[in-house]
């Protein structure tokens, strides 16, 4: 580039700063010219059956260890037979070399499984609205059930979707782990949402939302309640970011209505990502939203982060490899070009 030539976002490769992290994503923008190829290599999967006798999920059917689920007729929580935490962990810290450098410490916590729905072939892209109504009802139980217990400072609720993502089993379903320490992710989050929100008296994604809603480049979807939009520093390739519009910390502040909203956000989002690639499309998404730790958290906005690793077909996922694990993330597709490309799906019948 000679001097006195300006970035340009849309040709030069440069790096973009995740706010909320402090992070910084490469974009190679050149790399990725060529227009759109629609390459969806459809993969033809037969379809799931309504109910499938093998699945620990499905009603009437018995799970790992002999439990048998009951014939639930909406949703259905438990807790996991092979759950990463337990309640009775003493939460000791261990400073074993007395310098700080071996280290460890309990993690006391509560793993629990929720199934969306009795039928093994539905997914939230192809659940009714009002059937989300009714999780996202059982999602605000549980942070309230499980945010009040002493021991329990945060709740983390999140759903794999498809093998891709070591999703073991297709029944819609996603987990809870409630844990006695706030996870690396939302700490790193808090951490510049309280710096923001301290020198500047305002909330990080409160502005952020807002200057999205008058960019509109990465805007695809909006409702009463949640906007969906490809962040400027997306690291996936068709990552979304599901934000509240108004400055909500998290579901305990829910109205009814803000409920059926997040349920046609979500609904939205996951309909318009299976017609990326004409394959149901797997993903990692989960809830960012205030620790249960009594503190009050003002800096804290409550979103949801989509995470598919899909790149260019139903097959060709991206890799975190190489330069991204030992350097920075980085990606060919602009956001832009990602927001547009689902934005135009979106719209499609
Ligand atoms: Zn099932
Ligand atoms: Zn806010
Ligand atoms: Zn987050």
């Amino acid at each position: 580039m000679q001097r006195g030539q300006i970035l340009k976002l849309t040709e030069d490769p440069h790096r973009r700063l995740n706010p909320l992290t402090g992070e910084w994503v490469l974009v190679s923008p050149h790399r990725a010219t060529r227009p759109w190829q629609g390459e969806v290599a459809g993969v033809q999967t037969a379809p799931e059956p309504a109910y499938d006798p093998n699945c620990y999920l499905c009603p009437g059917n018995s799970r790992a260890g002999g439990v048998r689920n009951p014939t639930y007729g909406s949703t259905f929580v438990f807790d996991n037979d092979f759950a990463a935490l337990k309640q009775s962990t003493d939460r000791t810290r261990l400073d074993i070399d007395q310098q700080g450098l071996i280290v460890a410490q309990g993690e006391p916590g509560i793993c629990r499984v929720i199934c969306f729905s009795p039928r093994h072939d539905l997914t939230l892209a192809t659940m009714e609205i009002g059937e989300i109504e009714g999780v996202v009802q059982i999602w605000i139980d549980q942070f309230r059930e499980l945010g009040t217990r002493k021991e329990i400072n945060h709740v983390q609720i999140f759903e794999n979707r498809g093998a891709m993502m070591g999703a073991s089993n297709p029944h819609p379903h996603c987990q809870v782990w409630a844990t006695a320490s706030i996870p690396g992710e939302p700490q790193k989050e808090l951490r510049a949402q309280h710096s923001y929100w301290k020198t500047r008296g305002r909330c990080l994604l409160c502005d952020y939302v807002a200057l999205e809603q008058t960019a509109q480049a990465r805007m695809i979807f909006e409702n009463e309640g949640f906007v969906g939009l490809v962040p400027f520093w997306a690291v996936w390739p068709f990552e979304i970011l599901v934000s509240s519009r108004r400055h909500l910390g998290s579901m305990n502040q829910f109205t009814g209505a803000d409920s059926r909203a997040l349920a046609d956000m979500l609904h939205r989002v996951t309909s318009t990502y299976n017609k990326v690639f004409d394959v149901s499309f797997p993903y990692s998404m989960g809830f960012h939203q205030s620790p249960t730790d009594n503190a009050t958290h003002s800096e804290c906005h409550f979103h949801a982060h989509f995470y598919p690793p899909l790149l260019r077909s139903a097959t060709i996922r991206k890799f975190m490899v190489g330069f991204e694990m030992l350097g920075t993330p980085q990606r060919d597709i602009t956001a832009e070009i990602a927001a547009e490309r689902l934005k135009q799906l979106a719209n499609q019948q």
